[in-house]
C-alpha cells in the first residue's frame, strides 16, 4: 500500500520535529543538509543510503559505485553552498570480496581525495543471511561540510520575480538508467555517455560554494527537476514557470524520442545537477559564479506568485503527468 503523502509524508509525521531534543538545532530542517551554528562557523550534515536493487545494480563496477555513493552526498553539501570536510562510511556487505572492496575504495577516496574531505569513522558489518540468499549491499555515506556563521543555501527564499537556473545537463542519468534496463536503445557512443552520467556523477562543490550569497534558494536535483522544484516553491511559499525549450539536454538525450527527453528530464532521478533561483539583478554574480566553477548554467524559468505551469516556447502550457521520484507514492 502507498504511504500517504509518499516518502516526504512519511518523513513529515514521523521524523521531523520542530521543538529541538538537544543544545544543537538545524537551521535546515527539511533542506538538503542539515546547517548547525558553532561558535564562529556553520557546520553542513547530510546523510544519504544507496541500496543494491534499489539504487544500483548488484554488479555495478564497484569503483564507480564508491565514487557515486560519496558523490551523492558532497552534492547535498553543494546545495547548501557548503565546503566538504569529513564523511563517515557504514556498509553492509553480502560478502568479504577483496577485489570488490579495493576498487570500491578507490572510487570512494579518489573523489574524497579531489575535494579535500577525509573519511574519519563508520561502521562496516554483514549483510543478513535470508532464505533468497545474503540482504542487500548497502552503503550510507554522512557527510559534513563547513560554512562561515549565518551562510550557506537553503530551499526556502526563493520569491516572485526570481529567475529559476539550472546547472549542466539534465536527464542523462535517468536515460542511462532506462538503457540499461532495456526501455530505450542508443547507439553505442551516445550509450557509453549516458551509462557514464548515471554512474559517475560530479557534485557541483565549487558551484555552491560560488553561489554563496547569490541565489536566493538552491537544492540539488536527485529525484527528477519537477518534483525536486516543488520542494522549493513548497518551502519558500511561491510558483512557478518553466520553458521546456530551455532546459539543458545533452546531444545524446536529444536523439532520443521527444517523450523520452521529457520523463528523463524533467521526472528521472540521479542529476546531481543544481536547481537555484535569484532575482534579475544578480544575473552578472551568477553568471559569474557559474564561469569560476567551469559549470555551464541554463536560465529555465521564473518564479510566480502560485502553480507550476511548464509552457514551450511559444507560450502553450504542457501537460505535467511527469511528477518526480518518490519512494513510496
Ligand atoms: P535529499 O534528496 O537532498 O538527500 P531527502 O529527500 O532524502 O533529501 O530528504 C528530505 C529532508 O528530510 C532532508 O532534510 C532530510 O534530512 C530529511 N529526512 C529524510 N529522512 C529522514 C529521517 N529518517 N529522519 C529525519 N530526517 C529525515
Ligand atoms: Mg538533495
Amino acid at each position: 500500500m502507498p504511504a500517504a503523502g509518499g516518502e516526504f509524508g512519511l518523513i513529515a509525521r514521523h521524523f521531523t520535529h520542530r521543538t529541538s531534543t538537544g543544545a544543537w538545532a538545524s537551521q535546515g530542517v527539511g533542506d538538503d543538509c542539515a546547517l548547525i551554528d558553532l561558535a564562529d562557523r556553520r557546520l553542513a550534515v547530510t546523510s544519504d543510503m544507496l541500496l543494491a536493487g534499489r539504487h544500483f545494480f548488484p554488479d555495478v563496477d564497484p569503483e564507480s559505485l564508491g565514487h557515486k555513493a560519496l558523490a551523492v552526498n558532497l552534492s547535498d553539501l553543494a546545495a547548501a553552498g557548503a565546503s566538504p570536510r569529513a564523511f563517515f562510511l557504514a556498509i553492509a556487505l553480502p560478502a568479504a570480496d577483496e577485489a570488490w572492496l579495493t576498487a570500491f575504495s578507490r572510487g570512494l577516496m579518489a573523489l574524497a581525495r579531489a575535494h579535500g574531505c577525509a573519511l574519519l569513522g563508520g561502521d562496516t558489518t554483514r549483510t543478513p543471511s535470508l532464505r533468497e540468499g545474503p540482504g542487500p549491499l548497502t552503503i550510507c555515506i554522512t557527510a559534513m561540510g563547513e560554512l562561515p556563521a549565518g551562510a550557506g543555501l537553503s530551499r526556502a527564499g526563493a520569491a516572485p520575480g526570481d529567475e529559476i537556473w539550472v546547472s549542466g545537463e539534465l536527464g542523462d542519468a535517468a536515460a542511462g538508467l532506462k538503457l540499461a534496463l532495456g526501455e530505450i536503445s542508443a547507439d553505442m557512443a551516445d550509450a557509453a555517455t549516458l551509462r557514464e552520467r548515471l554512474e559517475w556523477p560530479q557534485p557541483r562543490v565549487a558551484l555552491g560554494e560560488a553561489l554563496r550569497g547569490v541565489a536566493s534558494a538552491a537544492m540539488d536535483v536527485s529525484d527528477g527537476l519537477l518534483g525536486d522544484l516543488r520542494h522549493i516553491l513548497e518551502r519558500s511559499g511561491v510558483g512557478a514557470e518553466l520553458v521546456w525549450e530551455r532546459i539543458p539536454l545533452s546531444p545524446a538525450l536529444r536523439r532520443q524520442p521527444l517523450a523520452v527527453q521529457r520523463d528523463c528530464a524533467l521526472a528521472g532521478g540521479d542529476d546531481y545537477e543544481l536547481l537555484f533561483t535569484a532575482p534579475p539583478a544578480r544575473r552578472a554574480a551568477l553568471l559569474a559564479a557559474g564561469r569560476a566553477a567551469k559549470v555551464p548554467l541554463a536560465h529555465i524559468g521564473q518564479i510566480g506568485a502560485a502553480g507550476l505551469v511548464l509552457r514551450d516556447a511559444a507560450g502553450a502550457p504542457i501537460e505535467l503527468a511527469a511528477s518526480g521520484y518518490d519512494h513510496f507514492a
